[in-house]
This record gives structure tokens, C-alpha cells and sequence, in this order.
């Protein structure tokens, strides 16, 4: 299997098994996000206890991309302290161009870095696709400003 197999493969798998996907019952803070150039909705429900982020839920529907984004973010921040969960963001960032820098991966070493997040770098061929794959970070950082304050 090409890297690039494996990167649409693991894409589906969340796209057709999203993880985390539901609501929370405790406190939490929820955030919701829209990408009108696709139809992409997102929707985030964050518990943080002590500065770390205890729980998470998602909601939403829209193309593969941006569900499949939004079910490896919501496993990748579960269990960050939120200054952990910022360098994730910005990592996530550099890695799909959105902000200006060396793209953190590191290509010779697959997973090293950002696990399944990776199979998500290859969208960066395609700036439509971006706004797609940011969707659930953009809404990410929404919930976060409402935790912060
Ligand atoms: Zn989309």
C-alpha cells in the first residue's frame, strides 16, 4: 500500500467511524462552526477539568475531510493540557499551510508527530479542501476562547 492509500484509508475509517462522536452530559463548553464553500457543519462539546481536556464530543455532518478531521481531533486533544492542545493546533496548522512555517512532519518518519492527524496533510494539494480540513479547529478554537474567557 502507497503511503497516499494508506493516508485515503485512514480518512474513511474515520469518516465511517467517527470517534467521539455524541454529546456531553457534564459541564462543558460547546462550540459550533460552519464551512459554507462545502456544507461542512461541526459541532464540539469540550469538558476541561484543571487545565486538561477531560472529555470531548462531536456533532456534524458534511464531506469526509472535515468529519474525518474532526473525529482525529477530538481523540488527539483528549487528555492535553490546553497549552498542549494549543501546539497541537498549531502544529496542525503549519502542516496544512494555513499558517506560515516549516511543515512539522517529518515525511521519513509517518506517525512520529501527529498520528492519524497526518493522513490529513495531503489536502494541502488542494486550498478548497483546507477550509474542510480546518473546520473542526477553527470550532476547536472557539470552545477554547470560551474556556479561557
Ligand atoms: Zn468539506
Amino acid at each position: 500500500m502507497s503511503l497516499e492509500e494508506l493516508y485515503r484509508s485512514v480518512i474513511l475509517d474515520h469518516y465511517r467511524n467517527p470517534r467521539r462522536r455524541g454529546s456531553i452530559e457534564g459541564d462543558h463548553v460547546h462550540a459550533e462552526g460552519l464551512n459554507p464553500s462545502c456544507g461542512d457543519e461541526f459541532a464540539l462539546d469540550i469538558a476541561v477539568e484543571d487545565g486538561t481536556v477531560v472529555d470531548a464530543a462531536i456533532q456534524g455532518h458534511g464531506c469526509s475531510i472535515s468529519q474525518a478531521s474532526g473525529s482525529m481531533m477530538a481523540e488527539a486533544i483528549i487528555g492535553k493540557s490546553l497549552l498542549e492542545v494549543d501546539e497541537l493546533i498549531h502544529k496542525f496548522k503549519l502542516m496544512m499551510a494555513i499558517e506560515e512555517g516549516e511543515n512539522p512532519i517529518d515525511e521519513s518518519k509517518p506517525g512520529a508527530v501527529l498520528g492519524d492527524l497526518e493522513a490529513l496533510q495531503g489536502v494541502r494539494k488542494f486550498p478548497v479542501r483546507i477550509k474542510c480540513a480546518d473546520l473542526p479547529w477553527a470550532t476547536l478554537q472557539d470552545a477554547l476562547r470560551e474556556v479561557t474567557g
